[in-house]
């Protein structure tokens, strides 16, 4: 599909200086780019939401390439957790503002640009503002109900979005909401259900997954502003990293699309956290009739000597990290075949990392009529924080 330039701002008639002229000279000399590509990239206004993982290598190479302006908006603070990938921070970041930290960074790389940090929260009522001012948004976030609110911004103002995601060993990459292309409703018209999909905090993900993911996005970024190649409107790049294999998803628009289909049925943004079914950042557990015992009563109950029967519903990988003491090990998935290995007259107290895979296994050993059963509220997170730092989080 051809690129319209014309949804970007014309090259700027300002001249580069010498010392520009000598910091782009290898895009200067690429006639695909040349001084026109170039002042194109300098009059060029893109926002970045997120600047985590995939944020990580977008930011630096559009900073790099001379991208006018960027946008950063993140609402989060550096945690020692986020090193493993976002190359952006260093370890004296560690606490934080992002938006802060990569603005620093992006500047260092490139002072000839304008950076814009934003510190807060995507929003329904600040989204439409917030995108205005900018001619591309690149999707670097992690949860649907802000993925759903860039597409729909995007869509409501006719401006692309270029989206990534990753988990684990594989990623995704395509351009959403270019006029005529289909948008992230198209291919996921409702929702997944809350907790089903699990985030890079509970399943992982290799280090070098989102650099490969947000370079990819980058590079479409810089395509579109250019106006040369074939961007990813309407293809979906799979990426295995194990396999080290592309595959390609052709998307189409679909017509009875809510919102950019025929008939639009969706003319404004809407609560994308009640829509996704969650509130919050991350998915709370869903614990309601799920009997809990908290860390600091466990301890105390531990420390009485009641009978108790510690359930790790974890994988044998993770006991290798950390573990409560006298914890049996039975992984959430092996606990239907090995429900047997469990005494229904005794107490349990059944843990995880944060609380959320032992009430699936509270709720399913009720259901297979266990009743003195309870789940660790907010697992072995909550015990370090509370009862014992000396185990580690992770
Ligand atoms: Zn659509």
């Amino acid at each position: 599909m051809p690129i319209q330039t014309s949804t970007l701002p014309a090259a700027a008639a300002r001249a580069l200086s010498k010392e520009e002229i000598q910091r782009y000279s290898r895009h200067l000399i690429m006639p695909e780019v040349g001084m026109e590509g170039q002042l194109k990239l300098a009059r060029a206004k893109v926002l970045m939401i997120g600047a985590g993982g995939l944020g990580a290598p977008l930011g630096l190479y559009l900073a790099a390439a001379g991208v006018g302006r960027l946008g950063i908006l993140d609402f989060d603070t550096v945690d020692s957790t986020n090193l493993q990938r976002q190359v952006t921070f260093s370890t004296a970041d560690v606490g934080r503002p992002k938006a802060v930290a990569a603005a620093e960074r992006l500047a260092g790389i490139n002072p000839t640009i304008r950076i814009d940090t934003y510190r807060t929260r995507l929003t329904s009522e600040n989204a439409l503002e917030l995108f205005r001012d900018y001619d591309i948004i690149v999707d670097g976030t992690d949860n649907f109900p802000t993925r759903f609110l860039v597409n729909d911004a995007c869509v409501l103002l006719g401006k692309p979005n270029v989206y990534g995601s990753i988990f684990r060993f594989e990623g995704q990459a395509t351009v959403f909401g270019y006029p005529g292309g289909p948008c992230y409703r198209c291919l996921y018209p409702e929702p997944p259900p809350p907790g089903l999909v699990p985030s890079c905090a509970e399943g992982g993900v290799l280090g070098v997954l989102p650099g490969i993911v947000g370079s990819i996005q980058a590079m479409e970024t810089i395509k579109l502003i250019l106006g040369i190649g074939e961007p990813l409107i309407g293809r979906l790049l799979l990426f295995d990293a194990l396999a080290m294999r592309f595959r390609e998803l052709r998307l189409r628009k679909n017509p009875a699309c809510p919102m950019c289909g025929d008939h639009r049925t969706i003319n404004q943004l809407i609560d994308y956290e009640e829509f996704c079914g969650i509130r919050g950042e991350e998915a709370p557990v869903m614990t309601t009739g799920i009997p809990e015992i908290t860390p600091h009563e466990l301890k105390a109950r531990l420390d009485r000597g009641d009978d108790l029967f510690v359930l790790d519903v974890r994988e044998p990988h993770e006991v290798q990290i950390c573990k409560l003491k006298d914890g049996h090990l039975i992984p959430l998935g092996d606990l239907p075949r090995r429900v047997s290995e469990l005494d229904s007259s005794r107490e349990i107290v059944a843990y995880c990392r944060s609380g959320r895979r032992s009430a699936d296994a509270v709720q399913f050993l009720q259901q297979a009529g266990f009743h003195k059963i309870w789940n660790l509220k907010g697992g072995i997170l909550a015990w370090s924080d509370e009862v014992d730092p000396s185990v580690p989080k992770y």
